[in-house]
């Protein structure tokens, strides 16, 4: 999979409407397919957005309200129905365990996918791969509730000039890879004179959350940083009871922690239009991007 985009396959908040359906968020990344939140009906917004469920490999549940993972049960079905050969990791907060049992075995079927569990009982460091790093924190929302934040791990380039002007080639270059540095001729030639290093991109997803430190941490330096906007800064007193952000905000958030693109989700049912979640964050945060349900928005290198 060469595609780098996030899917949005729904984008409401609790209750979803004629235009959002419940939220779930699809990034194809690498050969990497994360599905974040998979509310009711995300199997079938898969079909509307023209993806494969088969491309998921890793489903993460931020917290155990229903809008965030009422679809889990039914994807992990899918999956199982389509017949996917590799594991499908599942990351969810260790506390609602019983509800993931719950979803996971909710109705009749014989499971033949080879689903890996990760519940996430500390914040931190979830799991390092050879191509990914994966954080969770804790975000504020009166329930245990996840945000999490990946970083792709660091590339090395080799510049075939360089390589071919210090007269290394062949087996040579795999021996400098793994040496660091090696003698060639009369001198000693190291990684850095020859490659460079690509730093990984990091995504970030906060969904269902007051303004907290972790969000900012969670944010920090991302590429893309998908933040649930619940409600417009006229109804600041409703996001305060309910536990959400406002778009500025979330925007606020975003121009703090140095993102580079914000995208605004989770959005209440008594909103029909967008456009004020736009202004609003805009004003702050310029590179501000609205959600809308299978919208696909480019995540380029
Ligand atoms: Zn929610
Ligand atoms: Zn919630």
């Amino acid at each position: 999979m060469s595609v780098r985009d996030l899917t949005i396959l729904g984008c409401s908040s609790q209750q979803p409407t004629r235009y959002r359906n419940h939220g779930a968020y699809l990034l194809r990344w690498n050969e990497e397919g994360f599905l974040f939140d998979p509310g009711e009906g995300t199997q079938r917004q898969f079909i509307f957005a023209n993806v494969a469920p088969t491309c998921v490999t890793r489903i993460f549940v931020s917290h155990f309200h229903g809008d965030h993972c009422l679809g889990l049960g039914s994807m992990l079905m899918r999956l199982n129905l389509d017949k996917v050969t590799h594991p499908i990791h599942c990351y969810y907060p260790a506390s609602g365990k019983t509800y993931f049992d719950r979803l996971r075995y909710g109705s009749m079927y014989h499971e033949m996918i080879h689903v890996v569990e990760h519940p996430v009982d500390k914040e931190g460091i979830v799991e390092i791969g050879d191509d990914f790093t994966i954080e969770a924190y804790f975000l504020q929302h009166g329930v245990d509730n996840l945000g999490w934040r990946i970083q792709e791990a660091n590339t090395r380039k080799f510049n075939p000039e360089l390589l071919k002007a210090h007269g290394i080639r062949g087996p040579a270059v795999r021996e400098l890879e793994k040496a660091g540095k090696i003698f060639v001729g009369d001198k000693w030639v190291s990684l850095d004179d020859v490659s460079t290093v690509r730093t990984g991109d990091i995504f970030s997803i906060a969904i269902d959350t007051l303004p907290c430190s972790n969000l900012l941490r969670i944010a920090s330096n991302a590429k893309l940083f998908l933040c649930e906007s619940t409600y417009l800064e006229t109804h600041r007193d409703l996001a305060r009871e309910h536990y959400h952000l406002t778009a500025k905000q979330a925007a606020e958030v975003a121009k703090e922690a140095n993102a580079q693109q914000l995208v605004l989700t989770h959005f209440s049912a008594r909103y029909q239009d967008l456009t004020d979640f736009q202004k609003e964050a805009g004003a702050i945060f310029p590179r501000t991007v609205v959600a809308e349900d299978l919208k696909q928005i480019p995540f380029p290198r």
